[in-house]
């Protein structure tokens, strides 16, 4: 039988740090810590096996916590054992009233989920223990202050009782000692809460409270794992895409105690500031308290550079250790301590979750400290997601609405970024809003993982109460999302559904900005803009970019973008969707005059007037893209699409076109299609209307002679859109290579250019020898690849797909990640046999996937040149490309979260 039970503590473990997966991150740290020396409290880890087994064999669901349910014996043996090792390391013995060895029960799998599942502590507590303890410490208060907030904890946590009749009793109490603080209320009134609470816990569970500490340590071992299955920790691995866990393991170990007076406190810092990576102990701290009393943001906590003058001894050996542990762990940490009547203890560490801004900061700062190598820094410091964060909007004009006074109010800026959105106050609302298609910030006077969901759906998140660590501000700093915490100087009415700085209220609906950056609330709509690029982005950028082999190009249709993108160091242009083109105002008349012509005569007339456009569109990307590569798209969506349906439109063109409304509307009703994806489209536009494809050539080579001609390198590449045959290819390179012909003999210049096609149509990736024959280069356009090789209709997966996800049909979104396992094999195996006809052939990717890093990871595997996506993800798919490359030759990802 292999073990069940891991102990840590004295020094020496069973376990190390690369057992997450065994032992959860929390108990494989604690075990590493506990190794190497540092002041870890003892205790031990049941293993996530030991979770799988009961949840599947023990007859324990979720309902079944704190019901009959029991642990096998066979673990009992081992968890009896191990306690014995914790009472002789703490020199105290469970439920003993002479020395009493309280202990904490906690949750932790082998990814974070911060506050997602179960916690109880101050477990092995009776009124014996508690006289005990109250001895010992010679604080009655401290004593029955502990057992009362275990009586809550575990009734609430083990029991699944809800708080609100202890919280009651609380304030009844208070309400009778006058007290306007849980610190006013002394041991006899504590000690009278413990009756109450008691006779709280009676009523409610129909039993008196068990004293017993084994049966307590049964009941809370079980909980926890049950709460493996909770609908919020259920909910949060969904979002974060959390897969393949058995289960979660379960830390015991001995308490200390931060709140016994003035000597002791617990806290929270990290290596390095996690907003903006400046190298300091940056954390906050209470003194007399309990970490609940940090996390849960009931009491705001002081900064922990002042520690420095409240225990200058502790800040020492604080700033010691943990910067041993940043040394050791080759990472920030996250760091969790109490100290106890004067005596430190670690109880904690974790790599720290960092702003994107300060994830490039600390890769750059630890290189250049020599603490972690380059390669190390790309593959462990910095995550695509982070970027994406740095590259988010911010307000364009902060000074503005400063000078207009319309800051409500300021609270702690503990995410960065912009979010603008009307106010709602309900997770469930803001979950609701964001299904309706509109933006919210959700208002919480403080958050609980109940809300993740709504907290998700949100566009920035907005607390009256908590620090920089309450669960908001861990949970949004996670996600990127704007979060302004503990902003005391506004009064959230849920009743009423109303935020009031006493001065200005606003109701729900109305709109808010939220600048989490520097932690403004702001009344009214603001105006956002791009993101900021630090010198430090472009250093770490630059050696991304020395590793990876994948390239990265844009998907651009305006010289604006394309500039953007070249900024953010596209490598050229992998798709110019030529149709976008023809929207702007002076443009869509003449695509009208082009689609409703009765012949070809009247279509060359209206493409004639787009020509000029076009061929300047081009040129401007050119010069842009000087030297790299363009791709061009010929014209790809339905014409459908381009047609007036506004009575006013469609009188405007009538009048150009010189014919009847009504003989307009009725050609417009003739061009309807009932599956307009597979309709008239892509290159079958241009087979049946070949006009269009020599005007787009025309314009193409054409802009390229005349940039050619100012100096500059151009390198055309002249894309076919759905071809499913290579007859199809064919006909249309012909058209191409002819017009090319006429324009260099027409500018008395040549120009290199290809001819290549996307692969969007299954039948094209199937018949890819064949059709390489004529094509120079494929670009696979995964979105309608997925869309024809799934039978999804990407206009209408909505109604469905979010079912299909949560029911884990797909895992993932085959409209955002590449399904592998299927057009995934179809793009491998139409690049092998494309490359096997046409070794030179170029092959590429410009669907959405070539955004998203876990499809970027799979084009690189498979050997494609490049991928190309929107601009502001060129950055993500470089780092995701360099990650890749390094992965591939076999440098080890260092996951260290607890
Ligand atoms: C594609 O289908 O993946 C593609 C890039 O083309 P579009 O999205 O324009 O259909
Ligand atoms: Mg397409």
């Amino acid at each position: 039988m292999t073990r069940k039970v891991y102990r840590f503590g004295g020094g020496v473990a069973d376990g190390d740090a690369t057992m997450k997966d065994l032992l959860g991150g929390k108990g494989a740290n604690l075990a590493e810590m506990s190794a190497a020396g540092l002041p870890v409290p003892p205790g031990f880890t049941i293993s996530t096996e030991v979770c799988r087994e009961v949840l599947t064999h023990g007859g324990i669901t979720e309902q079944g916590a704190g019901k009959s349910a029991r642990l096998p014996d066979a673990l009992w043996k081992e968890v009896d054992a191990a306690l014995a090792e914790v009472e002789r390391l703490m020199d105290a013995r469970f439920g003993d009233a002479e020395r009493p060895l309280l202990i904490s029960v906690r949750s932790g799998a082998a990814v974070s989920m911060p506050g997602m599942m179960d916690t109880v502590l101050n477990l092995g507590m009776s009124d014996e223990v508690a006289a005990g303890l109250a001895k010992l410490t010679q604080s009655d208060r401290f004593a029955w202050d502990a057992y009362r907030r275990f009586l809550e904890m575990f009734a609430n946590v083990v029991m699944g009782i809800s708080r609100a009749p202890f919280e009651h009793a609380m304030d009844l109490l208070k309400h009778e000692r006058a007290a306007r603080s849980d610190r006013d209320l002394g041991a006899d009134d504590l000690r009278e809460l413990v009756t109450r609470f008691k006779a709280v816990y009676q009523k409610e569970t129909g039993h008196s409270f068990p004293t017993d500490p084994r049966e307590q340590l049964e009941r809370a071992i079980i909980a926890v794992f049950s709460s493996w299955n909770s609908d919020r920790a259920v909910k949060y691995r969904e979002f974060q895409k959390i897969r393949g866990l058995i289960g979660t393991a379960v830390s015991v170990q001995a308490m200390v105690f931060g709140n016994m007076g003035e000597s002791s406190g617990t806290g929270v810092c990290f290596t390095r500031n996690p907003a903006n990576g400046d190298k300091e102990l940056y954390g906050e701290y209470l003194i007399d308290a309990q970490g609940e009393d940090v996390v849960a943001g009931t009491r705001t906590p002081e900064p922990i550079s002042t520690l420095k003058d409240r225990m200058p001894e502790i800040y020492e050996q604080l700033a010691a250790l943990t910067e041993n542990l940043e040394r050791h762990f080759r990472n920030v940490q996250d760091i969790e301590f109490t100290v106890q009547q004067g005596k430190l203890f670690i109880l904690q560490t974790r790599h720290g979750k960092r702003t994107g801004r300060a994830a490039v900061k600390i890769a750059v700062d630890m290189v250049a400290e020599g603490r972690v190598s380059k390669d190390e820094a790309i593959l462990n410091l910095v995550e695509p997601a982070h970027l994406d964060q740095l590259l988010h909007p911010h307000f364009a004009d902060e000074a503005g609405y400063r000078r207009d006074n319309r800051v409500l109010a300021k609270g702690l800026a503990a995410s960065p970024g912009a979010g603008v959105g009307t106010l709602v106050f309900h997770a469930d609302d803001a979950e609701a809003a964001r299904a309706r298609g509109e933006k919210v910030i959700l208002a919480r006077v403080e958050t609980s993982p109940e809300d993740v969901a709504g907290m998700h759906a949100a566009e920035g998140i907005l607390t009256s109460r908590g620090g920089m660590t309450s669960h908001a501000a861990v949970v949004a700093r996670g996600w990127g999302k704007p979060c302004v915490a503990g902003c005391h100087d506004i009064v959230i009415d849920y009743a009423n559904k109303t935020l009031s700085n006493g001065k200005v209220t606003l109701h729900e609906g109305d709109w808010m900005s939220l600048n989490g950056t520097t932690g403004e609330l702001i009344s009214g709509a603001e105006r956002l803009t791009d993101a900021l690029v630090s010198d430090d982005f472009q250093v770490f950028m630059g050696w991304v970019d020395q590793v990876r082999t994948l390239r990265v190009r844009t998907n651009a249709d305006t010289p604006r973008d394309a500039g953007v993108a070249r900024a953010f160091g596209a490598e050229g242009i992998g798709l110019c969707r030529t149709e976008h083109m023809f929207f702007q105002e002076d443009r869509i008349l003449a695509m009208r005059q082009m689609i409703l012509s009765d012949d070809e005569r009247g279509r060359r007339k209206a493409l004639a007037l787009l020509l000029p456009y076009q061929r300047d569109d081009f040129a401007a990307i050119f010069r842009i893209m000087e030297g790299l590569p363009v791709t061009i798209r010929l014209l790809d969506p339905p014409l459908h699409e381009f047609l007036p349906h506004e009575p006013r439109q469609q009188e405007d063109v009538a009048k150009a076109m010189q014919m009847s409304v009504e003989r307009l509307r009725s050609r417009i009703t003739l061009m309807h299609e009932s599956n307009p994806m597979l309709g008239h489209r892509g290159c079958r536009l241009g087979i049946t209307h070949a006009e269009i494809t020599e005007m787009q050539a025309r314009a193409i080579l054409e802009a390229a002679c005349i940039v050619k001609k100012e100096g500059k390198t151009v390198m055309p590449e002249i894309m076919v859109p759905l071809v499913g045959i290579v007859a199809e290819l064919t006909h249309q390179k012909n058209v191409v290579d002819r017009v090319a012909k006429e324009v260099f003999a027409e500018q008395g210049i040549v120009v290199e250019y290809l001819v290549g096609t996307m692969i969007e149509v299954p039948r094209a990736a199937l018949a890819a020898e064949s059709i390489a024959e004529e094509a120079q280069f494929f670009s696979f356009g995964t979105n309608d690849l997925t869309q024809l090789t799934l039978g999804f209709s990407r206009d209408d997966v909505g109604s469905f797909l979010p079912k299909y996800i949560a029911a884990g049909i797909y895992a993932d979104d085959p409209f955002k990640t590449l399904d592998i396992a299927g057009v995934g094999q179809l793009v491998k195996l139409a690049k092998d046999r494309g490359r096997a006809r046409r070794p030179s052939l170029k092959v590429g990717i410009c669907g959405e996937h070539g955004g998203d890093p876990r499809s970027i990871a799979f084009c690189a595997e498979i050997g494609l040149d490049y991928v190309s996506c929107s601009p502001f993800r060129v950055p993500i798919a470089r780092l995701a490309a360099g990650q890749a490359a390094l992965k591939s030759r076999g440098i080890r990802e260092k996951s260290g979260e607890a």
